[in-house]
């Protein structure tokens, strides 16, 4: 293959983009570098480039095939997988300049938007109009479409409403040579072909460059009444969990240990029980009389696995309070030391031997191990706290997370619910696929970005 031609490159941009901003500063580089995973690599880029239109990512992505130069999508760089991160010698493609709602029709219940839109930036405009958009990542507040796309994002709701995917009706992507690609439909049905975009959605910017999105909405659900559980023991959270999960569909059902609970208490001061194992949140946002026997069950679900104190509340405020304390999970635990958070799923009825194992798992090695995560469909982010300064530390990080990929793969599950394999999961993606797996995907990516410019090293 001919060599990236890195000077070469530049000078073309810089003569075929019409409405981009260029940068090549150093300083201002190395804030494009990296997304928020911990310990993997992360190269040098060239440039990075933020483009505000489809015609200028496809004119890139031309330039950068004629040279050979490698091009790594990006949105907001909230990504916990390393997926983002920038390869030695790369083009950051930045897609946050394309942020526009280009069409919101409230009678087909569909949205069309650029890329770079945040996430909740399209939810407070839905709103409005009395509509909603329900993926929604805890990162919501400041990672874009493009991303949560790029990622099939799951978040608190997908308990219910299913994962960013499940909202996805059509796409417009630019293909690594620079062809533009125009996916699905705007109707909720329709089988015409293979799922392409299906394909796309998850594909962690390796398949090409996500440069539009129609997607679904739904009428806005009722106000969401919250149950609140805690329990002595993680276990019998799990039991509880599995218990909701035979008899009702929460709209939310979070949990966090009392690792976590402390981080947040430690922090912000929430008047949370710092002495309980596991704190659950559960949700119904059914309205009503049926929500409020969903709520009921889950109350009897949790007393009868044994909750030390359950409470339930309808006041917005109160709900809030106890949401905003299971999204401060992360950045908490991150205010106690360097964390490695791993993001594994079971399947439902297998969360009590997990969260049993992940016990174990930090006696066995030594290490602090905050666990929360989107109970409700059996996807935990068991985070390991430790301090990067002392190698024997980092090693046992290591290996614990070594050790709860691989018992979520015994239990049956996956090495990543919802923050995709990008460089941190690469090393573990054969065990969970095998060869004939990644054989096929070895021949779409060459089948659709043959020279290989696209986020190279990422997922495989
Ligand atoms: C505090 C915190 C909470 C989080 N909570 C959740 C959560 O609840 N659920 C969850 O799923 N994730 C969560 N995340 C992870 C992260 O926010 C998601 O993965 C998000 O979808 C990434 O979006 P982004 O815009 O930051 O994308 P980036 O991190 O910039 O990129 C992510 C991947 O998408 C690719 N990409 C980005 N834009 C495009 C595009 N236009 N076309 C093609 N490829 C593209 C990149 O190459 C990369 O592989 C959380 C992160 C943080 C820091």
């Amino acid at each position: 293959m001919t060599e990236p031609d890195g000077p070469g490159v530049l000078a073309d941009l810089a003569r075929g983009l019409s409405d981009s901003s260029i940068i090549t500063d150093p300083e201002i580089l190395d804030s494009y570098r990296r997304d928020q995973a911990g310990l993997v690599d992360a190269g040098m880029p060239l440039a990075a480039v933020r483009p505000r239109t489809s015609d200028d990512v496809r004119q890139l992505l031309r330039i950068a095939s004629g040279h050979r130069v490698p091009v790594v999508p990006r949105g907001a760089g909230s990504g916990l997988s390393g997926g983002a991160n920038a390869v030695d010698g790369s083009l950051i493609l930045s897609m946050t300049g394309m942020d526009r709602i280009i069409e919101l029709d409230t009678a087909s219940l569909l949205a069309v938007v650029e890329p770079g839109l945040i996430n909740a930036d399209l939810s407070k405009a839905v709103g409005e109009l009395g509509l909603w958009y329900p993926p929604d990542p805890a990162s919501a507040d400041f990672s874009t479409i493009g991303g949560n796309i790029a990622t099939n994002a799951g978040g608190l709701c997908c308990v219910k409403y299913g994962v960013t995917g499940d909202f996805v009706l059509g796409l417009e992507v630019a293909l690594a040579d620079g062809t533009l690609l125009r996916t699905g439909r705007r109707t909720i049905k329709g089988v015409a072909g293979y799922d392409l975009t299906g394909l796309f959605v998850g594909s962690e910017g390796t398949l090409g460059v996500i440069t539009q999105a129609t997607l679904r909405l739904r009428p806005a659900p009722p106000a969401p009444s919250t149950l609140v559980a805690f329990f002595a023991d993680l276990p019998a959270a799990g039991t509880a969990i599995a218990e909701i999960a035979a008899g009702v569909v929460p709209s939310a059902l979070e949990l966090m240990d009392r690792a976590t609970v402390r981080a947040v208490e430690g922090w912000k001061r929430l008047d949370l029980d710092v002495e309980a194992a596991a704190m659950l949140i559960g949700r119904s946002d059914a309205g009503g009389p049926e929500g409020a026997a969903e709520i009921e069950r889950m109350t009897r679900a949790c007393r009868s696995s044994g909750a030390t104190f359950v409470a339930t509340s309808t006041d917005a405020m109160e709900a809030d309070l106890l949401m905003t304390a299971r999204r401060l999970a992360l950045t908490a635990l991150e205010h106690l030391g360097t964390v490695l958070l791993d993001d594994v799923a079971v399947p439902i009825g297998r969360i009590p031997d997990l969260l049993r194992s992940i016990e174990e798992i930090a006696d066995r090695h030594t290490v602090l191990i905050g666990t929360f995560g989107h109970a409700g469909d059996g996807n935990m982010h068991p985070t390991i706290v430790f301090d990067q300064r002392d190698p024997d530390a980092v090693a046992r990080a290591r290996s614990a997370f070594e050790a709860i990929v691989g018992v979520a793969l015994e239990l049956g599950g996956t090495i990543t619910g919802e923050h995709g394999v990008g460089l941190l999961k690469k090393p573990f993606l054969p065990q969970e696929i095998g060869e004939p797996g990644l054989e096929a995907h070895r021949r779409i990516r060459r089948a659709l970005d043959p020279l290989g410019i696209l986020n190279p090293g990422k997922v495989l």
